[in-house]
Order: structure tokens, then C-alpha cells, then sequence
């Protein structure tokens, strides 16, 4: 893990933040080239869960909640730890994480019973700072999904089985965030609801985790370190009637990367009016104040239904982590010499191509150097770099470091014969290529997953 985290620092993909003033627990910032990461990783994430399918539509909510949601989504009651206070030296534990009855800390056994701790953040709302003028940060970014669902449906006529998909910020009071940016207070989602008939569900709900499993291998997770896991029964969530989690071998251990619950009708149930219209199966909140029946029209039956639902729920940073971690190599190059490389998945490397003159001052390569930037850069696959410091062998080995799959060189020859150096990335081989190859062997490998 150290390693990885001291990579994120000195190039540029994760920082701590608030740094300047010492730094908040839990809370991480990501740089030039995290940022890029992540980008690409919500892409991936967004063209193969909205894209690539018809019976799927986006969202993107707002964040503050108003209170209304989250009580009746069951989360004001329920969305708690057992917290245990040390009396000696007062620091505070998940009363799941003490292995005994002694403070880790301080070892004093002077501790106080596990007492419940709510994890969400609130925050006032207008000029008023009162009991009755705030919102919650929400904790999950599926409640808006349900409280949308009359809209999505109203707008675009879905039949189901049909799904809605967010990606966004989610925030947590975690009482030990750790790991770097694998349990943090301010977070990325990706989540899917997917919503179903009744009796479909449990069909369902084994495709998504088939179909899930198979796209994090596609991002470039080993099988090897990926396993499923069902949650027993005594410690699923107050929703779930099945969750099988997509477990990662991260440096720190195995953890969830991801969870595919089967929710059934409970949150819809929750957030509609008339809920005694319906044979709702959950044991639902009753709610006098929602103002839409969260149901749709059966054909066959002419009877309204709610749903059941389906969620795939991944953790954008908790992936970002895991795929770092799959990357990451030192490479021994022989006579006592080695090399950093990130093999990332070239869809997606932060920079897919770094151009480099031979000579920094020498404008004939660097206007040549410009123009092949502009050129590949056009072409829409992602961040293209000039790298106008001269220095080949340095450039070479800080892009290896950072996952650049390709490194073109534009030397004197390509003045004269039109040839360029293509170098990979994993492969270090370098071959001269005319220039009418570069876009073609510049596609197929960035596309190639
Ligand atoms: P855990 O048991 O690790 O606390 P969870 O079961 O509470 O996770 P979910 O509520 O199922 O997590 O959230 C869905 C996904 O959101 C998780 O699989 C994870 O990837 C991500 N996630 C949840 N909490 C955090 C956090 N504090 N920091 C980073 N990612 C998180």
C-alpha cells in the first residue's frame, strides 16, 4: 500500500485533503492525473450500464436530501454503528472492530457499551439555522433513483424490467476512515436500480452479479483477486433479502468493492402514497406524506404493481484503488536496473500518448510535434500530452510510471522521411513507423481492452 500511495503523491493522481492545514481524516483529493483516471472509469462504467443498453436511463440528483427521504427510506432509524468509547483516553471504536474488551489504543478495559452512532452528515438549508431547516448529505446515491422514479417513468414510457443509473458523491461519517481512499467520508458511487417483476427478481438479481463480475475483469481486475460473497442473513441491510458482494483482495485485505443487493419492493413501497392500494411484501414504512404512487401498469393484469428492485452498487474510489493496485509493477530490466510501469487497461490510462520532440528547442520538430498532438487528440480517445523537455529516457520512464500506453518520438527523420518512434508501453518495444500508421496503431491500441 505504500508504495501506491507514495506513487499517488510524488506523480500527481491522489492527495490528502485540506493538506495545507494538516489534513482531514477521510477525505482525499485527486490530482491531474486521478482525476483523469476516474473520468475514465465512470466512462467505462456509464457506457456499459447506460450506453450500450436500451433498457437503462441516467440521473444525475441533487446531493442535499431533504430529511423526508432518508427517514422513510429507513436511514434516519437504521443507518447507524455500534460505537464503544475508551473512558481512559477517549478514543472511539466500531464496537465490531475490538477484538476484546480492551482499548487498542491505550489497552485501558474502562470502555462503554456499544452505543449507536448515525452516519450521516447534515447541513442547514436557507438563512435559518434550526432543527427544521436542514438537509442531509445524502449516504447513498440510489435514494434519489427512487424519489425520480415516477419522473424517469413519466418521461420516457419504460416498460419493466427497466433501470436507472447514477453516478455521484455520497457521504459518510465513517468513525475509522482508513486505508487511503479505500473507507473514506466523502465518496464516489455508481449505482444502478434496476426494477423488476416480482418472481423475476432472483433472475435478475444473478445476472447483474454475472454481468458485473465480468466488466470489473474487463477494467483489468484478476480473477484471481476477485471473489463473491453472500452476506448471511443476520447482517444484511434492513432492505435486503439477498446481497452477494464483489470482494477485492486489496493491499490491506479482502473487502468489498461492490454490492448487488436484491432491495424487493422496499423502497419504492416506501416512498409511495396509498401504500395500502398495493400487496406490498416489505415491511415498509408507512408514509402520509409522499405525494405519487411509485407503481407501474401491468398489461396483462391491468393492475399497477410496485416493482421490486434490483442494485448494483459499486464504489467508484474503492475501484480506483483496486485497479492501481492491479497495475502496479516494478519490472527488473537487467544490470541491476529497474522500472515502475502501470499497465493499466489503455482505455483507461490517465494519458494515452505523451509526443516528444528529439530536441526541445528546435522548432521544426516541436511545430511537427504540436500538429501530431492536435491530430491524435482529435480523434477523441482521450488525453494526448506534449512533452516538450527534451529528455527521452527520463520521459519514457515517468510515463511507464503513469500508464501512458504509448510514447511517439518525432526526430530529424520524421522531418525528412516522415518516420516516427512508437513506443509501448509494456512491451518497451519501439518500431519506426510512417506517419500515416500512427492514428491507426494509435486507435488499436488504446481501444484494444
Ligand atoms: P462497508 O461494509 O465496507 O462499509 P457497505 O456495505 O456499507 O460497505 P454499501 O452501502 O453497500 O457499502 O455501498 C456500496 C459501495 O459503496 C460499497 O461496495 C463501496 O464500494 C462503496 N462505499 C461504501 N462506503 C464507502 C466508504 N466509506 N468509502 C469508500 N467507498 C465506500
Amino acid at each position: 500500500m505504500e508504495d501506491l500511495v507514495s506513487l499517488c503523491k510524488r506523480r500527481g493522481f491522489v492527495f490528502q485533503s485540506n493538506g495545507l492545514y494538516g489534513g482531514t481524516q477521510g477525505l482525499y483529493d485527486y490530482g491531474p492525473l486521478g482525476v483523469e483516471l476516474k473520468n475514465n472509469l465512470k466512462a467505462a462504467w456509464w457506457s456499459s450500464m447506460v450506453h450500450e443498453r436500451d433498457d437503462v436511463e441516467g440521473l444525475d440528483a441533487a446531493i442535499l436530501s431533504k430529511p423526508s427521504v432518508l427517514r422513510y427510506s429507513g436511514h434516519e432509524e437504521t443507518f447507524a454503528d455500534l460505537l464503544t468509547d475508551c473512558r481512559s483516553c477517549k478514543s472511539r471504536w466500531r464496537s465490531d472492530s475490538l477484538a476484546d474488551s480492551n482499548c487498542p489504543s491505550c489497552g485501558s478495559d474502562d470502555l462503554t457499551e456499544p452505543r449507536p452512532f448515525n452516519l450521516m452528515f447534515k447541513t442547514s438549508v436557507g438563512p435559518v439555522d434550526d432543527d427544521q431547516s436542514f438537509a442531509y448529505l445524502r449516504p447513498e446515491t440510489a435514494q434519489q433513483i427512487f424519489i425520480n422514479f415516477k419522473n424517469v417513468l413519466d418521461s420516457t414510457s419504460k416498460p419493466v424490467p427497466f433501470g436507472i443509473a447514477q453516478i455521484g458523491k455520497a457521504f459518510r461519517n465513517e468513525v475509522n476512515p482508513r486505508n487511503f481512499i479505500f473507507r473514506l467520508r466523502e465518496f464516489e458511487q455508481m449505482e444502478l436500480e434496476f426494477f423488476v417483476q416480482k418472481g423475476a427478481d432472483e433472475e435478475w438479481h444473478e445476472y447483474w452479479v454475472e454481468k458485473r463480475l465480468d466488466w470489473w475483469l474487463k477494467q483489468g481486475i484478476s480473477s484471481k483477486n476477485i471473489s463473491l460473497f453472500e452476506v448471511p442473513e443476520k447482517d444484511l441491510s434492513h432492505y435486503s433479502k439477498k446481497t452477494i458482494d464483489l470482494m477485492y483482495e486489496f493491499p490491506h485485505g479482502l473487502e468489498e468493492l461492490e454490492g448487488i443487493a436484491n432491495r424487493t419492493d422496499f423502497d419504492l413501497g416506501s416512498h409511495t402514497k396509498n401504500q395500502k392500494d398495493f400487496k406490498i411484501n416489505a415491511s415498509v414504512i408507512d408514509n402520509l406524506e409522499s405525494t405519487a404512487k411509485l407503481s407501474v401498469l401491468n398489461t396483462k393484469t391491468n393492475k399497477r404493481f410496485i416493482p421490486y428492485v434490483i442494485e448494483p452498487s459499486a464504489g467508484l474510489d474503492r475501484g480506483f484503488l483496486a485497479l492501481l493496485n492491479e497495475a502496479y509493477k516494478k519490472e527488473s530490466l537487467g544490470n541491476n536496473k529497474e522500472r515502475t510501469v502501470l499497465s493499466l487497461a489503455p482505455h483507461l490510462a490517465p494519458i494515452k500518448a505523451a509526443i516528444i520532440p528529439l530536441k526541445k528547442n528546435n522548432k521544426a520538430l516541436v511545430n511537427f510535434a504540436q500538429k501530431l498532438k492536435a491530430d491524435l487528440q482529435a480523434l477523441g480517445l482521450g488525453r494526448v500530452l506534449l512533452e516538450n523537455t527534451g529528455n527521452i529516457g527520463k520521459n519514457y520512464r515517468r510515463h511507464d510510471e503513469i500508464g501512458t500506453p504509448t510514447c511517439i518520438t518525432v526526430d530529424f527523420d520524421t522531418l525528412e522521411n516522415g518516420t516516427v518512434t512508437f513506443r509501448d508501453r509494456d512491451s518497451m518495444e519501439q518500431s519506426i513507423i510512417s506517419l500515416e500508421k500512427v492514428v491507426e496503431l494509435f486507435t488499436k491500441t488504446i481501444k484494444q481492452t
